[in-house]
């Protein structure tokens, strides 16, 4: 009975015994524990790639929202470095408007003075410069009482730009133009008191106030050393002297560099007054000294013809 195995069957009918080997029985055991093993087994491994599947599609997700995100700050850079360059090239390009507009020389034109240094003009172009741009002093004899630039004003006391020069001038010394030019202006004007205004030629200006007396008229012609007035004591002003201004293109600049500039050292100028675009005035005397002999030229022919 040892390798047997019995199988009772009891029923309505009796009782039944049945044995089977005791090796079948052992295949059967195994069977059961390899089934119950690989249930077991798929079961846990099953759970585990669930739970891992779950842990990286939530990671997943995780990336996908942050790469939206990160697309999204991305398009806002791009637009705001975008709006930035823009306005920096709108700001470069007013800065060279305004800079251009008051006679600034743009910043890539640094090496201009040392360049316009180099020129050398020809004693027809030195002569035609120092008949139309103010050179020399309004007055026979010069001592400035009052400089160029911020002070404290002589007579409010306040501090204030002062655009011009004072020379000191008895009541009634003759004033002369420093250039030649139109007259712009011959009267009264506010704290100036007796005012000219002369146009010259490559955009400068000169203005001559507190005179006592004015020689001249708006629209008048006026010759380099011509006598256009009398110092005085017109307007606000403490004392009888004579103002003044030299502008380049509206701008106020220091009229001492015009004052001192001489034919014999006239480059000087190009580096102490470096508001001016020296280089292109000295292309437009060029131009102007080369189209005035065929002007008359042209001139001379016309009057031959009607002969
Ligand atoms: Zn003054």
């Amino acid at each position: 009975m040892k390798d047997k195995f019995i199988i009772t069957i009891h029923d309505v009918n009796g009782i039944k015994q049945y044995t089977l080997k005791q090796i079948v029985k052992r295949y059967i055991l195994y069977f059961a524990s390899f089934i119950l093993f690989f249930v077991f087994t798929s079961t846990a491994v099953i759970y585990f790639l669930t739970k891992e599947v779950s842990q990286l599609s939530a990671k997943k997700e995780k990336l996908q929202s942050q790469f939206i995100q990160m697309t999204k700050e991305n398009i806002a850079l791009k637009k705001s470095i975008e709006q930035k360059n823009s306005e920096l090239k709108q700001i470069t390009e007013k800065l060279k408007n305004i800079e251009e507009m008051i006679g600034i020389r743009p910043e890539e034109e640094k090496d201009l003075s040392h360049r316009i240094n180099q020129l050398s003009l020809t004693t027809a172009q030195i002569y035609h410069m120092f008949k139309n741009i103010p050179n020399g002093s309004p007055l026979k004899k010069t001592v400035i009482t009052s400089r160029f630039g911020y002070r404290k004003h002589p007579v409010n006391g306040q501090r204030d730009f002062h655009p011009g020069v004072d020379l000191r001038a008895k009541w009634g010394t003759p004033v002369y133009s420093t250039a030649r030019g139109i007259v712009e202006y011959a009267g009264k004007k506010g704290n100036y008191g007796k005012l000219i205004i002369i146009q010259h030629n490559y955009g400068f200006k000169t203005l001559y106030g507190h005179l006592s007396k004015i020689k001249v008229k708006m629209g008048d012609f006026v010759e380099k050393g011509q006598l256009i007035g009398y110092s005085g004591n017109t307007g606000l002003i403490n004392g009888p002297h004579l103002h003044y201004e030299v502008r380049y293109l509206q701008r106020p600049l220091n009229p001492v560099n015009f004052i001192k500039w001489k034919k014999l050292d006239y480059k000087k100028i190009f580096t102490r007054e470096r508001h001016v675009k020296w280089e292109s005035l000295i292309k437009a005397v060029t131009a102007n000294l080369q189209t005035v002999p065929e002007q008359q030229l042209s001139v001379k022919a016309h009057l031959y013809q009607g002969n």
